[in-house]
């Protein structure tokens, strides 16, 4: 089974992900749980504005990994950022997911609103989605659900979390 937890920057993914993560961990052996997460974010550990500590990834996905070979021991499969992870990854995880629990966190859409190759491949198959909301940085709304760059007219730059706020459907598309 694979799961798509989703929702815009800031929404806590990443702390329900280590919260889920450690949670399992304790419970059972720990050779049969990993996280992982794709090289293009730079930084091969895992933060969240609710901790100060950095979360060691296990396994870190890049163009030459073969991640069915490599992942196919493990029961578990935590997958941070999955945003940014290839069709051929996301589908390598899908056939994992056959007879593995796969729990993927990332956010769907860019600040034009255009969704991540990675979530894209993932919304068409993911046997279950959870959408996480936040509070809208521009206005009242409990139901943030965007992400919007704070510099704009930069493509080049990923999502990195101090350059994105988390804005309702009513201020992002500013109507
Ligand atoms: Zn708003």
């Amino acid at each position: 089974m694979i799961t798509f937890i989703t929702g815009p920057v800031s929404c806590g993914k990443t702390a329900n992900l280590l919260i889920k993560y450690y949670n399992m961990k304790s419970r059972r052996k720990e050779d049969d749980i990993v996280l992982i997460t794709h090289e293009t974010i730079g930084d091969m550990s895992i933060k969240t504005r609710l901790s100060d500590k950095n979360m060691k990834v296990d396994y870190v996905v890049s163009g030459e990994c073969d991640i069915e070979r490599d992942l196919e021991k493990y029961r578990y499969i935590f997958v941070d950022e999955i945003q940014f992870f290839s069709e051929k990854e996301v589908l390598s995880l899908l056939r994992l997911s056959v007879d593995r629990d796969i729990y993927c966190y990332g956010i769907k859409t860019n600040q034009y609103g255009e969704l991540f190759k990675g979530a894209e491949v993932l919304l068409r198959y993911a046997d279950d989605i959870v959408n996480c909301n936040t509070q809208c940085s521009r206005c009242d709304s409990e139901y943030a659900n965007c992400s919007e760059k704070i510099v704009p007219d930069d493509r080049e730059i990923d999502i990195g979390h101090d350059k994105y706020i988390p804005v309702c459907k009513k201020c992002f598309l500013r109507m």
